[in-house]
């Protein structure tokens, strides 16, 4: 390396790092894009050039970070190679059209079976185009309508596992696939937005897009989007032959590919894997309404070739859509742990997808109205996110004479006082603090699994505890004796020493374990956990503001203020004391630290947006090291505001400074997740 060209590198990478700067942090770019564009590429070049020159200055490159052009954002751009659409099989007797219109265009007879396919499973996503220069990612776009997509590089890139540059390739390639949210993610996503009374996702393809189409790429990171690779484009220099070896290298060069592809010979394998898939469906990862067969052989591919919309060589073959239709017999409204009103909806049992489906939630007020559901119905019910049973829509041809629009209670159905909903909340709440049905769910969830797993305390106990007026909420389970549970239980006297050793155990489960048991508003295991471990004890949560609070990553502005208000609260203080005095001691989680950041040294200084041993924890238990004072051994200096004398010492010793935003961006890249 000659020390001039290096010197080069680095003013280039100082003036990339200028502009993005301009360009994200003020808002003010200063050059136009394709300047723009044309130095970041160079940047880019000369590290795919020298592997080892961004690792010597250490920091994260602002080539690495800024993922493309980020001023481009949703700008059309027009696709080298169109992508097409697929054409539909929808059963066996299709699926052998297909095969005799596949043979005639290859000249071969009809009857012709001498065919190898890939099956693929048909994800439902978006699908994108990834392009690449030299083995150097351009942009990442969305299909658009086919010809023209929009470019969504920065929001593409937060899905783990998309190389942005390929090694010893030259020039243009492009890479396909499909960006999706799997459906723990869109499950765990509507139960918070159930939560906060938001906008619920209507299945992950929603989900997905809406993910996609945020301006702020750190709100599409927060919704864990994934992706399956499993096309190219242009293709200069890839050396497959085949589909599958097109599989192979995607999976190879770093890809993430579907496990569930396999190559298959003739087309008895083709329709019996369509037929396994349709078996194993409710089991995938993601939603997927089919699967892909295509022509294995890329030669005969092309041979084959295209009609006007779509590849001759492959075919989507749908799975049978789940819609099943039902009558809605009736909507009962239960009161949860909150005092939330939750409308149900009770269906003639229909079976979906291998289970037998006789509710399903109604979520809300609004949610009924929308859909205009009257008891009497014959309602469409499919499984979203291939689980949670969803009322569709309502056939409103066939609604009997004399429906009644359904009426949300306005009191509570359990103790008669008067529900309250917010404005702007779409939930309906009973706000009355003795609420039997609230006490009897508050208790049912302190002892629950995902809390503190007190094991033996079933529903039915909890009834009878609160009937014969033993327990009034969770802490007085820790004054039950022998006796008196012996008295409720018909398993006598052993399963009552059995709970009693339980609620002895309990006392020093993990602090996540109290905090998501207390059953606060918004608080589920995840932000518990996220609790937990930001502020690693009883008091320090109780002493947090809200401010500290709504930077613990995952909780916002709302979320802090309904916990702060939670714990304020008096019968909670009354809760917790009495809590502790029964004996309760939560312990710290043992945490495994991991290793990606193993070997760096960090200096925290200045005033940041998270509390500084936030930032601590988080650091060390990715297996960095934070020291007081900058040495030559510090790797990086994280400096916030009115950052003084360390700032000046790091300049000094040429340590690398890193903003918040920059530390954020280097965990990222380091595949550093926090409070996962
Ligand atoms: P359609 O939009 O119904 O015409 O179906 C074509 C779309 O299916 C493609 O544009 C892709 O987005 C999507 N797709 C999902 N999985 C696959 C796969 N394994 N192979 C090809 N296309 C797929
Ligand atoms: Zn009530």
């Amino acid at each position: 390396m000659s020390q001039a060209e290096f010197d080069r590198y680095l003013a280039l990478r100082a003036e990339v790092d200028r502009h993005n700067r301009a360009y994200y942090e003020h808002d003010a770019p200063t050059i136009p894009d394709d300047q723009y564009d044309a130095l970041a590429r160079q940047l880019r070049e000369l590290e795919v050039a020298h592997p080892d020159w961004a690792a010597q200055v250490g920091a994260s490159s602002p080539a690495q970070t800024v993922g493309g052009a980020p001023s481009s954002a949703f700008q059309p751009v027009t696709h080298p190679t169109p992508m097409t659409s697929l054409d539909n099989a929808f059963d066996d007797e299709e699926l052998r059209d297909w095969q005799e219109k596949l043979a005639r265009a290859l000249g071969l007879p009809a009857d012709s079976d001498d065919f190898t396919f890939t099956g693929e499973l048909k994800v439902d996503g978006l699908s994108v185009n990834l392009y690449y220069v030299d083995g150097i990612l351009q942009w990442a776009a969305t299909r658009g309508n086919g010809v023209t997509g929009e470019i969504v590089t920065a929001q593409v890139l937060t899905v783990p596992g998309i190389p942005q540059q390929l090694s010893g390739l030259r020039g243009e390639l492009e890479v396909r696939g499909e960006v999706y949210m799997s459906r723990a993610e869109f499950a765990s996503f509507n139960a918070q937005a159930e939560e906060l009374g938001t906008a619920l996702l209507k299945n992950p393809r929603n989900g997905a897009a809406g993910a996609l189409r945020q301006k702020d790429p750190e709100v599409t990171r927060s919704r864990h989007l994934k992706a399956i690779f499993y096309a190219l484009g242009k293709r200069d220099g890839v050396p497959v032959g085949t589909q599958w070896d097109l599989l192979t290298w995607l999976r190879e060069r770093g890809f993430p590919t579907s496990i569930h592809s396999e190559e298959l010979r003739g087309m008895a394998a083709a329709a019996d894997y369509h037929a396994r898939m349709t078996a194993a469906r409710s089991t995938f990862e993601f939603d997927a309404d089919g699967t892909v067969l295509k022509l294995n052989d890329l030669r005969a591919q092309e041979e084959a070739g295209f009609t006007s919309r779509a590849p001759r060589w492959a075919i989507a073959y749908k799975f049978p859509v789940e819609e099943v239709e039902t009558t809605l017999e009736s909507i009962t409204v239960n009161v949860g742990r909150t005092g939330k009103l939750a409308p149900l909806a009770h269906l003639s049992p229909r079976l979906i997808e291998g289970s037998t489906v006789s509710k399903a939630t109604l979520h809300n007020e609004d949610f009924i109205r929308d859909l205009d559901l009257r008891v009497g119905d014959t309602v469409i019910v499919r499984k979203s996110g291939g689980v949670i049973p969803q009322i569709m829509r309502v056939i409103l041809d066939r609604r009997p004479a004399g429906t009644e629009p359904f009426v949300f209670p306005t009191h509570c159905p359990e103790c008669g006082h008067e529900a309250t909903r917010a404005e702007g909340d779409a939930n309906t709440y009973c706000p009355n603090p003795a609420c039997p049905a609230q006490a009897f769910e508050r208790i049912r969830y302190f002892v629950s699994r995902g809390a503190m797993d007190v094991r033996g305390i079933g529903e039915k106990l909890v009834a009878q505890l609160l009937a014969a007026g033993l327990v009034r909420d969770a802490a007085d389970l820790y004054t039950l004796s022998a006796g008196q549970l012996a008295g409720l239980e018909r398993g006598g006297e052993k399963k009552a020493q059995n709970i009693l050793a339980q609620l002895e155990a309990s006392k020093t489960r993990p602090l996540w374990r109290l905090v998501n048991a207390l059953g606060m508003n918004h608080v589920g295991e995840r932000n518990a956990q996220a609790l937990a471990r930001a502020f690693g004890t009883l008091d320090a949560l109780l002493a947090a503001t809200p401010g500290q609070i709504e930077n613990v990553p995952g909780m916002g502005g709302v979320i802090a203020q309904s916990v702060t208000a939670a714990l304020a609260d008096a019968s909670m203080r009354d809760l917790i004391t009495r809590l502790r005095a029964h004996g309760l001691n939560p312990q710290e989680e043992q945490v495994t630290r991991s290793e990606q950041l193993a070997g760096l040294n960090f200096v925290i200084t200045g005033s940041l947006s998270r509390p500084r041993d936030t930032l601590k924890g988080m650091l060390e238990q990715a297996g960095g090291r934070v020291t007081g004072s900058v040495t030559k051994k510090t790797s990086y200096l994280i400096a916030g505001e009115d950052a003084g004398s360390k700032l000046a010492r790091a300049q000094e010793l040429g340590v690398t400074i890193l903003t918040e935003d920059a530390l954020d961006a280097l965990l990222a890249e380091r595949g550093v997740t926090l409070f996962a």
